[in-house]
């Protein structure tokens, strides 16, 4: 199944945290030649090695997402280091900020939405730019269920999912007939380093209990979905937002 990923080129932006570093190394072991992208470039390179070490194919090349020129020169230098243009793009840099909506500050909301929308924008247009010259593209936007409902103390990224969710649609919209794709994947919670020790104390366990099925997700619970979107086997699917998320979005009000 996805065969057709084998030897393709791909980017992934906050490739160095806990689901892009996961993502990377997904996509690499389907085949694809994975540039891992961000700013830690010395946490970059260990990752390149376990999916060297694995077989796979990847490289490290420093992009922030707040700095138009960095997304521009980090795709320049994933092309160069590829072989050639990057047809495969997941947006998945992102940050939180967990405050009330009232003792948000100016920085509190202005440095989630230009990471978590305006980071994405300039990831999504730069791929699109590149990818409808080449007549081929798909890109994976990691949005959240925070995007399509809301929780307490999280207004900026809320906000940010649900500006990406909808732009996700815009840019699928304009570009289809270009043959790029563009979808969503909104997770719902995903256990990994950072919030291991919250989703084992009696808070977590407590959100644990509203999700439908019992349980948060791993990371592991993503790669159908990533997958399938990367490769043709979605070639009709464009403007999609896929939840995964144990049916937290369904629970019952
Ligand atoms: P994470 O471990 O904190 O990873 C986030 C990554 O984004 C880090 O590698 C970080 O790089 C990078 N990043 C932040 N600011 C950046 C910038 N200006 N330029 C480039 N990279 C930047 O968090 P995660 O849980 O893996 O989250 C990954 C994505 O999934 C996020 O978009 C998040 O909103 C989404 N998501 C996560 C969950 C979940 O439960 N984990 C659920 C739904 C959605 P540095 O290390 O250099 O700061």
């Amino acid at each position: 199944m996805f065969e057709d990923l084998r030897g393709k080129r791909a980017l992934v932006t906050g490739a160095f945290g806990g689901l892009g570093s996961h993502f990377a190394k997904v996509l690499a072991g389907a085949g694809v030649q994975v540039a891992l992208a961000g700013r830690r470039v010395e946490a970059g390179q260990q990752i390149v090695a376990q999916i060297k070490q694995d077989r796979g194919a990847a490289c490290v090349v420093p992009m922030d997402v707040t700095d138009a020129a960095s997304v521009a020169d980090a795709f320049d230098a994933a092309e160069s280091l590829l072989g050639g243009p990057v047809q495969i793009v997941v947006n998945n840099a992102g940050i939180a900020v967990t405050r009330p909506a009232v003792e948000c500050d100016a920085h509190d909301w202005q440095s989630v939405i230009d990471v978590n929308l305006n980071g994405a924008w300039r990831v999504a247009q730069t791929a699109g730019q590149r990818m409808i010259a080449q007549r081929e593209g798909s890109i994976l936007n990691i949005a959240s269920i925070l995007g399509l409902r809301v929780a307490q103390q999280v207004p900026a990224y809320a906000a940010a999912k649900a500006g990406l969710i909808h732009l996700t649609q815009a840019l699928a919209l304009e570009w289809a007939r270009h043959g790029v794709r563009v979808n969503a994947l909104a997770p719902g919670y995903i256990e990994t380093d950072l919030n291991r020790d919250f989703f084992a104390s009696e808070a977590g366990q407590a959100l644990i209990r509203r999700v439908p099925q019992r349980r948060i997700g791993q990371p592991d619970d993503l790669n159908g979905a990533l997958l399938l979107l990367a490769s043709d086997a979605a070639a009709f699917m464009t403007g999609a937002v896929l939840a995964i998320d144990g049916g937290h979005l369904v629970s019952s009000l």
